[in-house]
């Protein structure tokens, strides 16, 4: 059974994304799980999704010449991952994007393989998946009170009781909240806002085919977004969980930042909005039971990268959930239990 307190599936973050797929970025395990989700993303199973759920993209990190060792450096980084990523010079990059001002771009790193992504099919998808199997998927239920008799977990919800051994906390934003509920030590996750919005391109420029722009400072992106253009500033604000909405300020520091690096007015911004990444202290996921209360499972942390690695994490967890182990294909990508365990944040 999957329990949502909004009225719709997807309300929060997993609504709100940039909806990229990448291999370049992120902690080691965010890449290897991004890497493990491919196959699933090239070739779903039979009545996932009637529409692809990858479109190639690419993503040009760039730099200015402060920054040029970090260019090398995410070159080096990826490289295990994107065997395609390469080094750009200046004159490489303006050819992918013509609007790059010379007097900002010193460099560039060029990531063949990050893609759009369908994240509704994706999530629709999932969903059906679960319903397919005998889940059940209930809208405006919230979780009130968790408590545990012998084997059972008894579930007070906003729709009525029920009885579980087990319970996964993949709540988002909430996931230290619901342990509170349950009695178990929170991990420390700091929910932040991000920003992003969608602005028209001057009349006649040819967007569509310009890859994914980012800052390899990780101060602001832009992407092509279906004719438009979908940038933020990448910001980081701390916040308390709740249902987020962008700041305007956020909004001007993008396009600020972006005018610096690129000849591209932001005249008309047809569109706001922002969402809440939730990162622990060392920004990598946790996904695991927790070591005092039984039958507790943590799915929680998943920053920046919830959509692009949800099948590789999705397996991980069915596996650790019925005691399997991190599953062969992960642990050949270097993913391994102890990275993502709850336990690392015990006191
Ligand atoms: C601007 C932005 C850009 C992003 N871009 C990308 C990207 O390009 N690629 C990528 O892979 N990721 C991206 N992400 C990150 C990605 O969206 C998240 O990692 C992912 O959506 C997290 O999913 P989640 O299910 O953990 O959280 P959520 O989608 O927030 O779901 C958690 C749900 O739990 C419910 N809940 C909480 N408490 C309770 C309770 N007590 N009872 C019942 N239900 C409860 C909430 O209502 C919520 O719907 C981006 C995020 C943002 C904000």
């Amino acid at each position: 059974m999957l329990i949502e307190r909004e009225t719709q599936f997807g309300y929060h973050t997993t609504g709100r994304s940039a909806a990229v797929y990448l291999k370049s970025h992120g902690p080691e395990v965010i890449r290897a799980l991004a890497s493990g989700s491919q196959d699933f993303f090239l070739n779903p199973p039979e009545g996932f999704t009637e529409f692809p759920l990858l479109r190639p993209r690419g993503m040009l990190f760039v730099g200015r010449t402060d920054q040029i060792a970090d260019l090398d450096r995410t070159a080096e980084q990826c490289a295990r991952f994107v065997r395609g990523i390469r080094r750009l010079d200046f004159g490489e990059a303006r050819a992918m994007v013509p609007v790059l001002r010379e007097d900002y771009v010193a460099g560039a790193v060029l990531d063949p393989e990050a893609m759009d992504i369908d994240v509704h099919a994706v999530h629709q998808g999932f969903l059906r998946g679960l319903r397919a199997r005998g889940g059940t998927s209930l809208t405006g239920t919230e979780l009130i009170e968790l408590g545990r008799n012998d084997d059972m977990f008894k579930i007070v919800t906003s729709a009525g009781t029920f009885a579980a051994p087990i319970v996964i906390n993949a709540a988002g934003a909430w996931c230290d909240r619901v342990a509170a509920i349950t009695g178990a030590s929170p991990v420390g996750l700091t929910p932040k806002r991000r920003t992003a919005f969608v602005f028209e391109p001057p009349a006649g420029s040819a967007v569509d085919a310009w890859p994914m722009i980012d800052d390899v400072g990780e101060s602001f992106y832009f992407k092509p977004d279906a004719g438009r253009i979908l940038a933020s500033p990448a910001d980081e604000t701390p916040m308390e969980p709740c249902d987020v909405h962008p700041d305007e300020l956020d909004v001007a520091i993008a396009v600020e930042r972006i005018q610096r690096a690129a000849r591209l007015p932001v005249t008309h911004i047809s569109r706001k909005w922002a969402g809440l990444r939730s990162f622990v202290a060392d920004g990598c996921p946790v996904v695991g039971y927790d070591p005092r209360v039984a039958g507790f499972f943590w799915l929680a942390g998943q920053g920046g990268y919830g959509i692009e690695t949800s099948p590789a994490m999705g397996r991980l967890s069915a596996s650790l959930v019925l005691g399997r182990g991190v599953p062969d294909d992960l642990l050949a990508l270097g993913v391994r239990a102890e990275t993502v365990a709850p336990k690392r944040f015990l006191p």
